[in-house]
């Protein structure tokens, strides 16, 4: 199996040197177990802080081991009658080619006619953290204005449309024209592109004259301060996410304007996708009639191979990403 271990703890951007592809003979065999050979893993944002040695909602990736990722595989020989050869699973036993199991960690990916892929991102983890953060984090109502940060990426982009669905008007924040027009096509009233605008608070303040109910977090930093100075009274931030921050070594000074919490008497409630897993039947039935119904487009990039797995990795905090960044193994 090729595998990609953590040799390294990236300080700041991490670089290649962090990372090493190895080949590990994998043992024969023993009852109950399978074998999986991976055809998509997903890359993600959260894997960085991973990346840190320190406690938090999930362990620590371990130096000079293979890590973890949302992957999608395919039995290719098997000692345990409830996963033939054939089967197509799930599993988190990414940045690998492939991977032995006991089942345990094991789903069966639904006999429905949509692409492998779609289980890691729209309506897998990424599809489920846009519609948990919007329907159970907070409840989205269709008269909120909804501004939305990393607009085009595979939480952002399903954000967007979900907001749509739900009668909102949608401000998209994204980081290059081109993204700009791909949000556009999803239906968005209004999108900045922050590396371009001279004055984020401003630009916020033109798209939406009538001030944001709900500030869906996923960049932090310059984002949430703008968000915070267009909020209405009583606005909502659902926080899922931080990125413009995962690679920063020491503490940042935060937002000026916190104080607005108080004043504007907002709601920023963190949250974290894992303690969603439990609602997967009603998200699945809920998004899989969406998708089906052509309402939820989901948009995607893709790097080939295990070798440009790092790249991949890399790319997702230089942009590199419209929506669901993946890797075909
Ligand atoms: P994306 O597909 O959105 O990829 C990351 C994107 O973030 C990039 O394409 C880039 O887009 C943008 N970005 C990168 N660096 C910066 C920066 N310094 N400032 C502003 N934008 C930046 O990733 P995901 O959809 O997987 O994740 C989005 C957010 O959601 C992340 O914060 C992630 O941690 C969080 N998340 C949280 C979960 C939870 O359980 N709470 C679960 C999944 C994700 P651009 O070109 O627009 O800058």
């Amino acid at each position: 199996s090729q595998q990609i271990h953590l040799v390294s703890r990236p300080t700041g951007i991490p670089t290649q040197a962090n990372f090493a592809q190895v080949d590990v003979t994998l043992p024969d065999l023993n009852d109950g177990e399978v074998l999986i050979k991976n055809t998509w893993m997903s890359v993600d944002p959260y894997m960085r802080p991973r990346m840190i040695d320190r406690k938090s909602y999930i362990a620590p990736f371990n130096l000079n081991e293979v890590m973890e990722a949302g992957a999608i595989g395919e039995v290719i020989e098997s000692r345990n009658d409830d996963f033939p050869v054939g089967s197509k699973v799930s599993h988190i036993s990414g940045w690998r080619t492939l991977h032995i199991s006991d089942g345990s960690d094991l789903t069966l990916l639904p006999n429905v006619p949509l692409p492998d892929q779609l289980f890691l991102s729209t309506m897998g983890m990424t599809g489920l953290t846009a519609w948990a953060g919007l329907t159970k984090v907070i409840s989205l109502k269709e008269t909120d204005t909804v501004f939305v940060s990393a607009a085009s990426g595979a939480v952002g982009s399903v954000v967007c449309q979900i907001a749509k669905l739900k009668g909102c008007k949608v401000i998209a924040s994204v980081g290059s024209d081109e993204k700009a027009q791909m949000v556009e096509a999803l239906g968005v009233d209004a999108v900045i592109n922050y590396k371009t605008v001279a004055n984020l608070t401003e630009a916020l303040e033109q798209a939406a004259p009538q001030g944001i109910d709900v500030y869906f977090e996923n960049v932090g930093g310059d984002h949430l301060e703008a968000a915070l100075n267009v909020m209405n009274d009583y606005g909502r931030i659902p926080v899922c996410g931080m990125i413009s921050g995962y690679n920063n070594d020491t503490a940042q000074p935060g937002p000026s304007n916190l104080f607005y919490i108080n004043s504007k008497k907002l709601t920023m409630q963190g949250f974290i996708v894992i303690d969603y897993f439990d609602q997967f039947p009603e998200f699945i039935e809920q998004m899989g009639a969406w998708i089906s119904e052509g309402k939820i487009k989901s948009e995607e990039t893709v790097y080939h191979g295990i070798e440009n797995a790092v790249d991949a990795f890399l790319g997702l905090f230089e942009g590199k990403n419209k929506g669901k960044m993946l890797v075909k193994l």
